[in-house]
């Protein structure tokens, strides 16, 4: 085992994992990997205690249904999620986990479902979802490739700052031109693909600040990424 070992909790991998959203967690792994650093993933499951604080937390997207079940479970560790991301713990939310992040969100039925209130963003149900390819303009990340597919529109409240906008694709609401939010240490956004593999400069971000809170300040290897850069070359080009 490696003496610099990161710990990665993974939120709901067995029910919020949809268009290959542990894909983010593998990439997560794999980078600090080739760096030489030792990772722990620990699933956290409906029922199961939190952990120890953990260096990077990620949780993916889901349906309705799971979506549902699993927001009785996070609203029983609101206290422990919220100080983690109050103390600038690194954390990925995409889609479906993204709006349990928020106030509320809705139901399968249509009411109202209370969220963890952490990041100032409330969902409320919407018409057409909002489906296919998108690219989101990120002053830090530059263009970030992904794929949506929500029908909850998402509304950003002052607390919050819009991850980029959104020059193809539709975004948090379809109106605003806004995609996904930042808070503290917290990336939430709808793009799935998964997010991480296609945007390396999303995962190096997350994984700077997970070493550096561990570790103290770390020069993060350079990774060279050439079929990632042909990827995105071509996505960059493609139709929605
Ligand atoms: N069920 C939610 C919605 O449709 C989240 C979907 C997702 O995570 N892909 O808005």
């Amino acid at each position: 085992m490696s003496a610099d070992q990161v710990t990665i909790l993974n939120l709901y991998p067995g029910h919020m994992n949809v268009y290959g959203d542990r894909g983010n967690v593998l990439t997560l792994r794999r980078r600090l990997e080739w760096r030489g650093f030792g990772v722990t993933v620990i699933d956290h499951h409906p029922g199961d205690a939190m952990p120890d604080p953990p260096d990077l937390v990620f949780g993916g997207g889901g349906q309705d249904a799971a979506q549902a079940f699993v927001q009785r479970d996070i609203l029983t560790h609101r206290a422990q999620l919220s100080e983690w991301a109050e103390n600038g713990t690194p954390m990925l939310m995409v889609c479906g986990m993204f709006q349990l992040f928020g106030h509320h969100t809705y139901t399968v039925g249509g009411s109202t479902l209370p969220g963890l209130g952490i990041l100032d963003i409330t969902t409320d149900a919407g018409g057409a979802r909002l489906v296919g390819n998108t690219v989101t303009a990120s002053d830090e990340f530059g263009a970030l490739i992904g794929f949506e597919n929500h029908g909850g529109r998402t509304h950003l409240g002052s607390g919050v700052t819009p991850l980029g906008a959104v020059p193809k694709g539709q975004g948090n609401n379809g109106i605003d031109g806004f995609e996904g939010a930042r808070y503290k240490g917290i990336v939430g956004t709808y793009l799935h693909g998964p997010v991480l593999p296609k945007n390396p400069r999303l995962a190096d971000h997350l994984i700077q600040a997970a070493v550096d809170r561990r570790f103290g300040p770390t020069k993060l290897l350079p990774l060279a990424d050439p079929a990632v850069d042909d990827a995105r070359a071509s996505a960059l080009t493609r139709r929605r």
